[in-house]
């Protein structure tokens, strides 16, 4: 065998170094890019995704494309987590964060062709990102929190080609109302807005309801339909006998003995429901189950009742009404009751909900939002979430610039001026980062089905004129003014997307190793590990088994080794 070899990495792992690992990211980064370019702008189209248990989700938002898309390369996922981040911050922009972060891997590989050393670019890559921001700070457009109309015309933008099309302008309207409702000074937490959805009926029949929905019904039919100046009380326990610990048996000898042992489980549960009636709700929501004879003796007392309520339900309801959610019924008093000036079960759609409304703390709200089949409920729900996202950043930051592609290709032309100022090898990174934001307009027009080249150069000559706000009207493929057409996007969608993009990729550009433990190729394990091969693949169900039974196999050859 000659020079035993030092070994290092276990057999397993597999190495890849200098320009090899280098295009083998950049590769990977670019697939996840262009697997959500076709979506991006208002003529973007959807994709169909379906996992491996057959569920369906058709979608044109970025995040949620790439999070169902179940990715496992690395470097893949680096761009995956710029799309999670600018979900986090903004809400809004995913696309366009994904699409910019491959072009910035694209226009660098170009120059790493030319023997331009990663770091150099990677400096340049950041001062280009630094001056961007400066750039659009400049030529944000101040919002005043009160103008309604501009907030409206956020909400819709991004709301724009999400299958919501046809009631944007009221879907608009309600998510600036209820982002103000929940808006406590400086402080919006979009939580407390709970997305309520409706299969039946159309978009149109959305609305918009100050207080909390809770999907289900009353317990008991008896109970009242309807409470006024309801006393709340929010249980995170049962309205049942607690049932041993350890497993007890109870030896009856004669029919007497057990009528008494009922009686006494009767009595517990009467007394569960004394507690209420004595600390004065008039309505309980319980976290856990009701006993059918507790149902019985709080509809006696006249007591609505909801069992089983979502623990993100029970927290809303607290927060409403004022409650204290009761971990144990028996530390219950007046005092962690909450207030609701009415409480009510209502038909939604055919669907019986309760409806808990004039809280004093109306700091929560539910929007209720229909549409025809799930599948597209799903959608302007997600739509929703974006734009309820932008409304959020723009009370906040007050700034917002034109969209339409208006400041990319602003500031790619500002970026060309401020290259020649870097001088040296970074220029060429600073040039390539102005040409990489302009995939934006770019990727609009070619989803619009229009010339991209004919598209950039109007845009250009737009920019150049002084135009910042010239942006492309994806529907007539004209260049329009963007702000003057309401088409408008926080500056934070567009500071964020450029900020994580670019640390993305400069971070995918700086690795010149890649050592992993297992195998990068994704589900092409070598086929005598009959282990996670079918995992990753498109067998799903299946594949999952295959996975499970070849671990053992594996094992059992383990043991015949030993
Ligand atoms: P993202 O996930 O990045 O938000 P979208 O599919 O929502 O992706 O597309 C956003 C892009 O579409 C932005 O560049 C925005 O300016 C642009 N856009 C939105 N409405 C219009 C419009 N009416 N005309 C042209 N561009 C638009
Ligand atoms: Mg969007």
């Amino acid at each position: 065998m000659g020079n035993q070899p030092l070994i290092v990495l276990s057999e397993d792992s597999q190495r890849t170094s200098g320009k090899d690992a280098q295009s083998m990211n950049i590769t990977a980064g670019q697939a996840v890019s262009e697997s959500v370019r076709t979506t991006l702008g208002p003529k973007g189209m959807d994709k169909m995704l379906v996992d491996s248990t057959g569920d369906v989700v058709v979608t044109n938002d970025g995040v949620t494309i790439l999070k169902e898309m179940d990715i496992e390369h690395p470097a893949a996922n680096m761009i995956v987590e710029v799309a999670e981040t600018q979900e986090n911050e903004v809400g809004d922009g995913t696309t366009s964060a994904v699409v910019v972060s491959g072009e910035l891997l694209s226009q660098a590989e170009e120059l790493l062709d030319q023997d331009i050393h990663a770091t150099t670019l990677a400096q340049g890559y950041r001062q280009a990102a630094e001056e961007a921001k400066n750039i659009l700070e400049d030529i944000a457009i101040d919002v005043d929190e009160d103008d309604t109309d501009i907030l409206t015309q956020i909400a819709s933008t991004a709301m724009t080609g999400k299958g919501a099309e046809n009631a944007r302008e009221l879907l608009a309207e309600l998510v600036v109302d209820a982002v103000r409702s929940v808006a406590d000074d400086d402080d919006i937490d979009t939580d407390n807005i709970k997305v309520e959805k409706v299969v039946g009926g159309s978009i149109e029949n959305s609305e918009l309801v100050e207080g909390v929905i809770v999907d289900k019904e009353r317990v008991h039919e008896n109970m009242p339909y309807f409470v006024e100046d309801a006393d709340v009380a929010v249980l995170d326990d049962a309205l049942e006998v607690k049932e041993a610990e350890i497993d007890t048996e109870v030896n009856v000898t004669d029919p007497d003995q057990l009528q008494q042992f009922l009686d006494q489980e009767e009595e517990q549960l009467q007394e569960m429901v004394d507690q209420l009636v004595d600390v004065g709700a008039d309505v309980v929501f319980a976290e856990d189950g009701i006993d059918d004879m507790a149902q019985h003796y709080l509809a006696q007392e006249g007591i609505l009742a909801v069992r089983r309520v979502k623990s993100s339900d029970a927290e809303k309801l607290a927060r409403a009404t004022g409650a204290r959610s009761v971990a144990n019924l028996d530390d219950i008093e007046a005092d962690d009751l909450g207030f609701a000036g009415s409480v009510a079960q209502k038909d939604v759609g055919g669907d019986q909900r309760i409806f808990v409304e004039d809280v004093d703390e109306a700091k929560s709200v539910s929007l209720i939002l229909r549409g025809g089949t799930e599948h597209v409920v799903d959608e302007v729900e997600r739509a929703i979430e974006d734009s309820l996202g932008v409304v959020r950043v723009t009370l906040e930051d007050g700034k917002v610039l034109p969209g339409g592609g208006a400041p990319e290709t602003e500031l790619a032309l500002k970026l060309r001026q401020f290259a020649d100022s870097v001088g040296g090898r970074e220029q060429l990174a600073v040039e390539a980062f102005a040409d990489a934001l302009e995939i934006n307009p770019r990727t609009l027009a070619e989803n619009a089905g229009l010339d991209p080249i004919d598209s950039l150069v109007d845009l250009r000559s737009q920019h150049d004129g002084g135009n910042t706000a010239a942006g492309l009207d994806a529907y007539s493929g004209d260049i329009i003014d963007m702000e003057s057409e309401g088409v408008v996007e926080p500056l934070r969608v567009k500071t964020q997307a450029i900020e994580s993009a670019t640390e993305a990729a400069v971070m995918i550009l700086r690795i010149d190793d890649v050592i992993a433990a297992g195998d990068l190729s994704g589900g092409q394990v070598d086929p005598d590990d009959g282990g996670d091969g079918g995992a990753g693949g498109p067998g799903g169900a299946p594949g999952g088994m295959g996975g499970g039974m070849g671990g053992m196999g594996g094992m059992g050859g383990m043991g015949g080794a030993m």
